[in-house]
């Protein structure tokens, strides 16, 4: 702009110089302009022309320039305007000055009813104690982020809001005013409620379990004292020296039988209710698995013995020293045995120890007995299942015995899986790692 008034500015003084020249001369003819007059003002129109077009030019890109900030700005108040949170601007009094379509929306009201009024009516009367401080803080401070209080709107209900607040100052920094951006946090509110509920019903849950577990772990150690007394009586009434009627020996051998049934029950409850609270713990050691396949299978002989079955164990390791819980161990292949015991009533029971290529274990417990329909073998798995009601009840068992296998091994961080068909008899083969790892490691 300033290039083109200073062209317009020669120009205009070599036209003013040329007037003088014109009025000076003596020409014979007044009004008829001397050629070097001429072409002087040849030279003064062109540069006239080109100016003018500069200005045309100049003048094109300020309209361009001119649309483009209007449309940012329209840009920018769509923002404001469809903004998904409400959004606000008062003066430093807190009347509303400016509002978005979304805070006309939270509050309830028409635009033009929300401009000019104080903010505060939309607060509930309870509040607006609060709200009078907050303002005189927010005087000294430029940003508070997610101020939870609670939004009135006209004629509905109060809802849970979260503000974010900015101070607009002026140019001598003095506060001039607020922006205001107001969500509506009813939902989040709600689901922190839930959270909090479940997390209370949790904490109760965990406790009833603790208290339930306590309850089994005392109860079962009270059993457990008479029980023993019980069988152990019962073994000695059957080893007297005087022999005892026939009728009274089979009595006190079913008095043995049932107490040694019942012990074995309180013994599963109580282990299956520690394994559902976390509460046992894997006792690691290196262990020769090789010697506790031999001790455990020799203890279970005498039930194949009665059985007359054939019996089996093939022990095939280079290495038999392995890191686990001899007792938890223990207890799973006794499960195992014992059930193939039962559920056969003829032909053989075998046991299968080999090492795995990826440093781990695989022992098979394998039997020709009743086996499992395929439809069955998910349910054995779970507490208290028992596949054969009456063939179950003929030999006796709690329901529990695979169900705590299945989570010792899994705590050993091994698996455990089975291969029957109904009347083929079972196999169930449980793979280990050659070292389980404690917890932590
Ligand atoms: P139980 O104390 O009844 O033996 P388990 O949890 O050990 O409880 O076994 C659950 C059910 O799985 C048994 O009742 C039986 O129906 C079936 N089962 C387990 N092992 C065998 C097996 N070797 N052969 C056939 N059925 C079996």
């Amino acid at each position: 702009m300033n290039k083109f008034v200073q062209k317009v500015d020669t120009v205009r003084q070599r036209l003013y110089a040329l007037q003088q020249g014109v009025s000076n001369s003596s020409l014979p003819q007044p009004g008829v302009m001397p050629p070097e007059g001429l072409e002087e003002l040849q030279v003064a129109l062109e540069e006239l022309q080109v100016a003018q077009e500069e200005l045309k030019a100049q003048n094109e890109e300020l309209v361009i320039a001119r649309a483009q900030v209007e449309a940012e700005r329209q840009r920018y108040h769509d923002l404001f305007e469809f903004a998904p949170d409400g959004y606000l601007v008062t003066d430093n009094t807190g009347i509303i000055r400016e509002a978005n379509r979304t805070a006309a929306i939270l509050l309830n009201v028409s635009r033009q009813y929300l401009l000019g009024k104080p903010l505060i009516n939309f607060i509930p009367y309870e509040e607006r104690r609060i709200f009078r401080a907050k303002l005189t803080q927010l005087h000294q401070i430029d940003w508070m982020q997610e101020w939870e209080i609670h939004l009135q709107p006209r004629d509905s209900e109060v809802f849970d809001a979260a503000l974010t607040i900015s101070t607009v100052r002026d140019w001598q920094g003095n506060s001039a005013g607020w922006r205001w951006l107001l969500r509506d946090v009813t939902a989040r509110k709600q689901a922190e409620e839930k959270i909090r509920n479940i997390q209370l019903q949790n904490l109760q849950l965990q406790e009833a379990a603790r208290l339930k577990s306590q309850f089994l772990a005392i109860m079962s150690h009270e059993l457990r004292s008479p029980m023993n007394a019980i069988i152990g009586f019962s073994q000695l009434l059957l080893r007297q020296p005087q022999p005892l009627a026939k009728s009274q020996e089979s009595m006190v051998e079913r008095i043995l039988n049932s107490g040694k049934h019942l012990l074995k029950l309180i013994e599963d409850v109580l282990d299956f209710s520690k394994l559902e609270v976390g509460q046992l713990q894997l006792q690691l050691e290196e262990l020769n698995l090789a010697e506790l396949v031999t001790t455990t299978t020799e203890q279970l002989y005498s039930l194949v013995e009665q059985k007359s079955l054939a019996f089996q164990v093939n022990l095939n390791l280079q290495n038999p020293y392995i890191v686990n819980d001899s007792d938890r161990l223990r207890q799973v292949l006794v499960n195992l045995l014992s059930n193939a015991i039962k559920f056969t009533d003829s032909g053989s029971v075998q046991v299968d120890v080999w090492e795995l290529p990826s440093n781990g274990i695989a022992l098979a417990v394998k039997d020709t007995g009743i086996g499992i329909a395929e439809a069955d073998i998910e349910q054995i798995f779970l507490e208290f299942q028992q596949v054969n009601q009456t063939l179950t009840r003929k030999h006796g068992g709690t329901g529990l015995g695979l169900a705590i296998v299945d989570r010792l091994v899994r705590m050993m961080q091994g698996n455990i899986s089975v291969e029957s068909q109904l009347g083929e008899g079972s196999t169930f083969r449980i793979e280990l790692p050659r070292q389980v790892r404690g917890e932590g490691l």
